[in-house]
């Protein structure tokens, strides 16, 4: 199977790596981001993402947001516009579950199939192919798909039709930022006390409050290292997804409003480009002390 991926940014470029190592055929395309990297490991780079898709039986997207998906897959130099009928379309960007819904009727009538296969773990799980992986989807195109994905993760989950991959994420999203920001409260909290944020750490990590979040984020934040990672411009994305959805569904998510006040703030504050565990960053301003070693 011949595999084409586009988008090549932080965790895109990780990721065609695996599945370049992992013995298949690829071919790439990112319309800003350097693709010599991967040309040098032996993947062929072309122009366009019409031309990765006459090229491949698979094509993968790792995109930012909805219209960069839009834009690589519907353009007129897009996938659709270079896809023979039978190629598999893997959206693994983290998107609104209604554009994956949109993006598949489309594909559809191109007798193109799309999975939605959103993935969590961030870029050191990228670099290790341990990502999560949430795939939504016809099951039996999942099958086909399933051993390529296996490069790239070591949970990969079919979770039900197309936009339930992205409906996962969403949830996944929530944990995740209101995760962050109990840990922030927690360790400005510990720290304004006069209590040490590593000992705090140490002694708390292996009880209930411990957490793959706080496991990742908290050494970060000791460290006052705040390069991405995940941006707090793509989380922000994440929640504006999220609280969208929540209002199509007359659902109710008062903590998800408020975390997306806080990252706002932090925007305005010139941090969008900083990991999201930056989220401490708000909490130490208000209480006018640093979580730091
Ligand atoms: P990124 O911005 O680093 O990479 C995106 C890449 O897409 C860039 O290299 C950009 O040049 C390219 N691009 C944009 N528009 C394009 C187009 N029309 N055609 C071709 N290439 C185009 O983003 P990222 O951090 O790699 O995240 C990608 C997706 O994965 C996002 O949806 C994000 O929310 C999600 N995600 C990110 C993380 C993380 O920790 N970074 C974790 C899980 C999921």
């Amino acid at each position: 199977m011949k595999i084409g991926f586009i988008g090549l940014g932080i965790m895109g470029r990780a990721m065609a790596r695996n599945v370049l190592q992992g013995g298949y055929s690829l071919t790439v395309y990112d319309k800003f981001a350097s693709c010599d990297e991967i040309k040098a490991l032996g993947a062929a780079v072309v122009s366009s993402s019409r031309e990765v898709a006459a090229a491949s039986d698979l094509v993968i997207t790792m995109l930012p947001n909805t219209p960069h998906v839009k834009e690589a897959i519907l353009g007129p130099d897009g996938v659709l516009a270079g896809a023979q009928p039978g190629l598999i379309i893997v959206d693994m960007s983290s998107i609104a579950p209604a554009a994956s819904k949109e993006l598949h009727a489309e594909a559809q009538k191109r007798g193109v199939a799309m999975l939605d296969a959103p993935v969590s773990g961030g870029e050191p799980k990228a670099i290790d192919g341990t990502l999560a992986i949430m795939v939504g989807g016809d099951a039996a195109v999942f099958e086909r798909a399933k051993p390529v994905l296996e490069k790239m993760g070591s949970s990969v989950v079919h979770v039900g039709e197309i936009g339930a991959g992205n409906v996962t994420k969403l949830a996944n999203q929530i944990i995740v930022a209101l995760n962050i920001a109990a840990v922030s409260e927690a360790f400005v909290l510990a720290t304004k006390a006069g209590v040490s944020p590593e000992a705090v750490f140490n002694a708390i990590k292996g009880g209930l409050a411990g957490s793959t979040v706080m496991n990742a984020k908290v050494p970060m934040i000791l460290a006052g290292d705040f390069k991405p990672g995940g941006r707090l411009e793509l989380h922000t994305k994440d929640l504006l997804n999220v609280l969208e959805t929540s209002r199509e569904l007359h659902v109710s998510l008062p903590l998800t409003a408020t975390c997306m006040e806080i990252i706002q703030s932090l925007i305005c504050d010139g941090m969008s480009g900083y990991d999201h565990c930056a989220i401490v960053r708000y909490y130490e301003k208000l209480a006018q002390v640093e979580v730091r070693k």
